[in-house]
């Protein structure tokens, strides 16, 4: 599935091979549960290998990566950006039997990922030169320059592999550094393909290095190590201050891209016609279903206006039953699988524990009867609404990652803003009004780093993405996702040395 039926999947120093300790996993396909490819299961010997292997790449002699112009790494990104568009159906596939998506989205992701190459290639250009700054004197010359961080380690979750996977190798590239990339044990296959494509465009030896294999050793490992200069993981709120306190504690560089428990925010004026009423129910839909809910952003709170809200969830819950569930390649399939065993039995506790709670469930709160979805072996949950939730109730308050949407309701402006921002964490989020002023202002009240006005979902490869609170530390996308990447240097030259004449003798 990725490109080679291999169980070769660690790539250190230029060199594909399997792991030192021969060690292989099964990735399994979550719509049938069967063996999809067996991979190297790496293990902390190959993750020091790696990073050894960066680390030489990145000191190497003149011509090394790090020492290219910026022109030279553009057009390395806006080859592999071409190679990504030429296989961009087999990568849709892999994305798709591997994560359970569905084709369509596999094709997204890629054309995504393709155009995050592209900005940052474009980004590095213009930025490139560095910035002269006024020193007070004709006689100081003064700029201030950018060079890479050194060896990157990156840490990525199983949901968007390709596209997270991108976010963090475009602009260590662009910026000149090297890297060791731990795709997610769950889903590595499209990871491994993106670093044959980077291979396949030229890009030297021992700087795009891939070790297959779990959190813990390999991800643990590449946080702690000594060699790293900077650690980038996206993933969950447990694993990654875990793994964030481990690479502080060496005072690497860290950013940290995490969960989110998103509001939708529905204000009555929005479905005062009909045609309001149907934009925001589906919009609803897509924030809190799309990829069965296992999206960091996913709309999973909606908060309604009271004197909207039996209309406006019986509507809901009708659509969200006739969604069609199925494997992601099938043709007219809307929602794949869970990606996993596990992903699943955690969303039927949530559930179960909602309803224990005192929930209502509008819809879905089961998996599908095995003569409703093919094939009936695959990890499949029914899209679920729960009403009359509160913030006491932990399906509120905790990530979900499931096709689970709980619905809160409010009567003020007021209401409706504390509510939304009532969780640790501050990914994103939504307001629907029709009402733009009101829109606005409640917008620039969200704690979250991306607020959505009368939409849902989309993002910026321009604009930052990233979390208040608990959803992280730093940005990815935008100049700022290029910054992660790079060092500023401060060059002062005295064009006319003298003595200072401080000490007198
Ligand atoms: P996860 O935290 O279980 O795993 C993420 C990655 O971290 C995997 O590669 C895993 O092997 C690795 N890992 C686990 N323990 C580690 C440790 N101790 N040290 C180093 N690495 C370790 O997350 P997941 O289940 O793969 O992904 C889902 C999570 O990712 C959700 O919480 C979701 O919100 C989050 N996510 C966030 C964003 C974002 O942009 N903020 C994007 C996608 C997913």
């Amino acid at each position: 599935m990725s490109g080679t039926e291999t169980s070769e999947t660690i790539h250190v120093g230029g060199v594909w091979r399997a792991a030192a300790s021969g060690a292989t996993r099964e990735v399994l396909d979550p719509a049938d549960a069967t063996t999809l490819q067996v991979v190297a299961e790496g293990g902390a010997e190959d993750a020091d290998a790696a990073v050894a292997a960066a680390k030489a790449a990145f000191d190497g002699g003149a011509g090394a990566w790090p020492r290219t112009s910026a022109g030279e790494r553009a057009a390395l990104l806006r080859r592999v950006a071409d190679l990504l568009q030429r296989d961009r159906e087999q990568i849709a596939l892999i994305e798709s039997r591997d994560t359970g998506k569905t084709l369509e989205e596999g094709r997204v992701d890629v054309d995504d990922v393709t155009n995050a190459f592209r900005y940052f290639a474009d980004l590095v250009v213009n930025e490139s030169g560095g910035r002269v700054v006024d020193a007070g004197s004709p006689d100081v010359h003064s700029v201030v320059v950018h060079e890479p961080v050194g060896v990157c380690a990156l840490i990525t979750p199983w949901n968007y592999p390709l596209l997270q996977a991108s976010w963090k190798v475009a602009p260590a590239l662009a910026t000149g550094n090297t890297f060791v990339i731990k795709p997610s044990e769950v889903t590595p296959l499209s990871t491994v393909h993106l670093v044959r494509l980077l291979v396949e465009a030229g890009l030297p030896a021992g700087v795009a290095n891939i070790v297959t294999g779990a959190g813990l050793p390999v991800g643990q490992r590449l946080a702690e190590h000594p060699d790293v200069d900077l650690f980038s993981f996206t993933g969950g709120l447990v694993s990654g201050t875990k793994a964030g306190a481990a690479a502080v504690s060496g005072a690497k560089k860290i950013a940290l891209e995490l969960g989110g428990k998103n509001p939708n925010v529905v204000f009555a004026d929005a479905c005062a016609t009909d045609e309001g009423f149907d934009t925001a129910v589906d919009q609803a839909l897509n924030a809190a279903f799309i990829h069965s809910g296992q999206v960091c952003s996913a709309g999973a709170r909606l908060i309604i206006e009271e004197s909207v809200r039996d209309r406006f969830v019986a509507e809901l819950a009708r659509r969200a039953e006739k969604i069609k569930l199925g494997r992601g390649t099938e043709q007219g399939v809307e929602c794949g699988p869970l990606v996993s065993q596990q992903q699943l039995d955690k969303v039927e506790a949530y559930v179960a524990s909602a309803l224990a709670e005192g929930a209502n469930l509008r819809c879905g709160g089961a998996r599908p009867e095995p003569s409703d979805v093919r094939p009936a072996t695959g990890y499949f949950y029914r899209p679920t609404v729960l009403d009359g939730c509160h913030r006491g109730m932990k399906v509120v308050r905790e990530e979900t990652f499931g096709p689970i949407l709980t619905v809160e309701t409010f009567t003020t402006e007021d209401e409706a803003v504390t509510l939304a921002n009532d969780t640790e964490y501050g990914l994103a989020g939504a307001v629907f009004s029709a009402d733009t002023a009101r829109a606005r202002r409640v917008a620039a009240r969200l704690r979250h780093g991306t607020v959505w006005i009368n939409d849902y979902h989309p993002y910026l490869p321009q604009a930052e993405w990233g979390g208040f609170g608990k959803s992280g530390i730093g940005r990815e996308l935008g100049p700022t996702g290029l910054d992660e990447y790079r060092e500023s240097k401060h060059v002062y030259e005295n064009l006319r040395p003298q003595p200072v004449r401080w000490f007198a003798g």
